[in-house]
């Protein structure tokens, strides 16, 4: 149904079932609820916009006030979103070991993100959460007991699939778990509708938290003490945590489960491969591990029988992590064969491209006074020791850039194809004013207290080589030394070839 929103947060839920019609076993029908459709890709963009609405509500955020909470990142990219849309100031505790994407997402979406050690596991992270929440009087949303977070799945989430299969059979609803939220919100009312939907529940076979029958040690504030004795360190970001949450122990109080999968790390892994590669369908490790788990229970199931698994996140927030990490960047020796079998645009040096046409001589742009004397000006002015004729967006100058702000390098970039510099072409005239200057035709050009450098790599070498830094010391300019490698700062395309 196409509807105009009012803002972002008005898209989040609804996601669509999908059958998996490539992958699931002769006459077992599978199904996934692609949780990746909602706004910031991930199942946990429900919770956010349910504690922020439910502590809205209850008076417990107040305007501007900062929300913090601990987070395997997904939780916290959905957070950021809520937050940004709303105008909190957004703080996301996090384990360093989980992926890098995650923190880039949250801090591009205007979070904080608070590192703890991987050592102290999630149970440190919470730790650290609630302290600073105490601390600074900031707003916890709490997920892994914020009954709002359950109740959100029973309200959306569970009502979607009632609806989706309504009439239809389905014998069984596959999730995992992290906080608990989604088993235990969907688990509730998808069995007072329909019992006769099994209710299965996967988690790593090297950490089986459930599995293990074994309840979390509590606090006499309800806080977990300590890590369970069944966990072990395991790929699936955002499942089972070192301890069992508050939700997750309801579910098991309430009778809901009906059986435990246990799920190897690399068939959650060959899983997600799977469901890319056979059906199209771009999902993270947990969700090729809930994937496993319904292909074990539907290759032991009667013909006729009807799953449905949860896919809670997008593979692209995993780029980074064991999921992709026998993608090939460079091509591989099947892809040079497609290469090599046409003539144009090859890496190879025995490649046959026709030879190029000879191009006409380019007659010698004439250089205006008003030109040169701009260059020599700029070269020579006191106040900008440092200055590198540019273009905006071109990745050698790029590259220098970084070099001068890593070192803390004042510097003024003239960026000859900017806005600023593109009327009557006066860009270019001043470039054919610094090709008379230099004799050369590439840009960046680099001057450093009157003296030509040259080029980006030129600049890398002089650095290299300490040259520049003396230079700079005696013309007086502040900067600041490390012995880092200046071709790091070159974008990796550029790296791979110099
Ligand atoms: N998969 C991923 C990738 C997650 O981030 C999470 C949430 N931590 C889950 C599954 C589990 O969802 P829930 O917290 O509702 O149990």
């Amino acid at each position: 149904m196409l509807r105009k929103y009012q803002n972002i947060t008005e898209t989040i839920g609804r996601t669509p079932v999908v059958k998996l019609s490539r992958l699931a076993p002769e006459g077992v029908e599978i199904f996934a609820k692609v949780e990746a459709f909602n706004p910031m890709g991930s199942v946990k963009d429900r919770f956010a916009l349910a504690a922020i609405e439910d502590a809205e509500r209850k008076g417990l955020l107040k305007p501007g006030q900062t929300v913090i909470e601990a987070t395997s990142g997904n939780t916290g990219i959905s957070l950021a979103m809520v937050c940004a849309q709303r105008g909190y100031p957004f703080v996301a505790v996090m384990a360093e070991n989980f992926s890098v994407e995650r923190r880039k997402l949250m801090r591009f979406l205007g979070a904080k993100v608070v590192l703890t050690p991987a050592a102290e596991r999630g149970s440190g992270m919470l730790a650290k959460a609630v302290e600073l929440a105490k601390t600074h009087g900031w707003f916890l949303t709490r997920q892994f007991d914020n009954e709002a977070n359950a109740e959100m799945h029973a309200r959306t989430t569970a009502r979607e699939i009632l609806a989706d299969f309504e009439g239809e059979r389905l014998d069984a609803w596959v999730t995992g778990y992290g906080t608990g939220g989604t088993l235990k919100g969907v688990a509730r009312t998808l069995k007072a509708a329909r019992p006769e939907t099994r209710v299965v529940v996967a988690e790593p076979d090297n950490s089986p938290l459930l599995g293990s029958g074994i309840r979390s040690q509590r606090n006499g504030d309800g806080t977990e003490a300590g890590a369970h004795p069944a966990f072990r360190p395991h790929l699936m970001q955002g499942w089972t945590p070192d301890f069992r949450s508050k939700l997750v122990e309801d579910t098991v109080d309430l009778g809901l489960i009906d059986e435990i999968v246990p799920v190897a790390g690399n068939d959650a892994l060959a899983a997600a491969r799977d469901l890319a590669r056979y059906e199209g369908i771009l999902a993270g490790t947990t969700a090729g591990a809930t994937l496993a788990a319904a292909m074990t229970l539907a290759r032991r199931s009667p013909q006729g029988s009807r799953i449905l698994c949860m896919l809670p996140d997008t593979g692209e927030r995993y780029l980074s992590t064991p999921l992709f990490a026998d993608v090939p960047v460079d091509m591989t020796e099947e892809e040079y064969a497609i290469s090599r079998s046409t003539p144009f645009a090859r890496f190879d040096s025995s490649s046959s491209t026709p030879p190029k046409p000879p191009v006409a001589p380019v007659a010698q742009p004439e250089v205006l006074p008003q030109a040169a004397a701009f260059v020599t000006d700029a070269i020579r002015d006191p106040a900008n020791p440092v200055v590198m004729f540019a273009l905006e967006w071109c990745e050698f100058c790029w590259s220098a850039r970084k070099m001068f702000k890593h070192h803390g390098i004042p510097y003024r970039s003239i960026d000859l194809d900017s806005v600023a510099y593109q009327k009557d072409d006066w860009g270019g005239k001043i470039r054919a004013a610094l090709n008379a200057e230099t004799g050369l035709r590439t840009i960046p050009q680099i001057f450093i207290g009157g003296r030509h450098v040259g080029g980006c790599t030129d600049l890398f070498d002089g650095w290299k080589s300490g040259r520049l830094q003396s230079e700079m010391e005696a013309a007086g300019i502040a900067f600041r030394r490390d012995t880092l490698d200046p071709y790091s700062f070159l974008p990796g395309w550029l790296h791979a070839r110099n």
